[in-house]
């Protein structure tokens, strides 16, 4: 923190006096109230102080959710759950793709982090404190994973279109075994198409409704990098969240999609693909017969 104020207009009397003032006033806050309301004080400038907060948050949620994945690739005990058995992505495989990720947050995604507190203040998100109800983020919540998913699957389904495959979503499909931090490993522009589900559906319903708050976007968040980093992971266990939720797509709906590379184009849940029969076991099928059927009239 040292570095940032020597350089920042934050608050001279430092981050934990700041938060004990606030404290001492706000006694209704929670503990995480008095923390956020403390960071914007301390801080002094609200863009910079959500800029930080969100960079900050996407790195460590994502290289850390990461990491258990890179681990169990090296304990035994876990490899009968590899669903693509007998492929092993080598450490250094997955360390050129978390470099190239890296390069790609700090190049593409730390400029355009800037403009996100703008958007949150002419649209209404709400920084302030108290946060909303548990109820509130969790109804909020649901209603992105459910818009993002039909987002996810009409931009995806669209990207395995010759021309833009070739041009755009190929990259993605650079592992056709894939493991979590091949999550975010994919052209800028589809990072911006699909990243539009995440970030922008939020924005949308702030637009129409006026009630958000920015502690809602970052669960949602966190919850959206979870899935996609655990749907790359390789990994299906007898735990996983899909036997117990039948809808929700987790690892095994999308590691066939990057192993045949046809169908289950939907992030979340199942229903989009199961109702409009692109399960990659139906695109095969089709794709067989119109083989066989071309094939026939010759
Ligand atoms: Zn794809
Ligand atoms: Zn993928």
């Amino acid at each position: 923190m040292s570095n940032i104020t020597a350089v920042l207009p934050t608050d001279p009397s430092g981050y934990w006096a700041v938060y004990d003032k606030i404290s001492s006033v706000q006694i209704d806050l929670n503990t995480a109230e008095k923390l956020w309301a403390a960071w914007y004080q301390y801080m002094q400038n609200d863009v910079l102080a959500t800029g930080i907060t969100s960079f900050v948050m996407h790195e460590t949620v994502y290289f850390g959710r990461c990491l258990p994945w890179m681990i169990i690739d090296y304990i035994p005990y876990f490899q009968k759950y590899k669903i693509q058995q007998g492929h092993r992505n080598t450490l250094k495989e997955q360390l050129t793709c978390a470099a190239l990720v890296l390069l790609q947050h700090f190049t593409v995604e730390l400029p355009q982090i800037w403009m996100f507190h703008p958007l949150t203040q002419y649209f209404g998100i709400s920084i302030s404190t108290p946060f909303p109800s548990w109820q509130t983020i969790a109804y909020q919540v649901a209603i992105f994973f459910v818009c993002e998913d039909a987002w996810h699957y009409w931009f995806h389904r669209a990207f395995h279109w010759g021309p833009l495959y070739r041009g755009v979503h190929k990259l993605h499909h650079k592992y056709s075994a894939p493991f979590g931090l091949a999550a975010e490993f994919a052209s800028p522009i589809e990072v911006m198409a699909l990243g539009f589900g995440s970030v922008g559906i939020p924005i949308v319903w702030c637009a129409l409704t006026g009630n958000l708050h920015v502690i809602t976007m970052y669960i949602w968040i966190i919850l959206r990098l979870f899935q996609a980093i655990d749907a790359h992971s390789g990994y299906e266990f007898p735990w996983s969240l899909h036997h117990f939720l039948p809808f929700w797509a987790g690892a095994e709906h999308h590691d066939v999609h990057h192993e045949k590379f046809v169908g289950n184009y939907a992030s979340s849940f199942r229903w989009w693909d199961y109702m409009l029969g692109t399960e990659t076991d139906q695109v095969i099928a089709k794709m067989q017969a119109k083989k066989a059927a071309s094939k026939k009239a010759l």
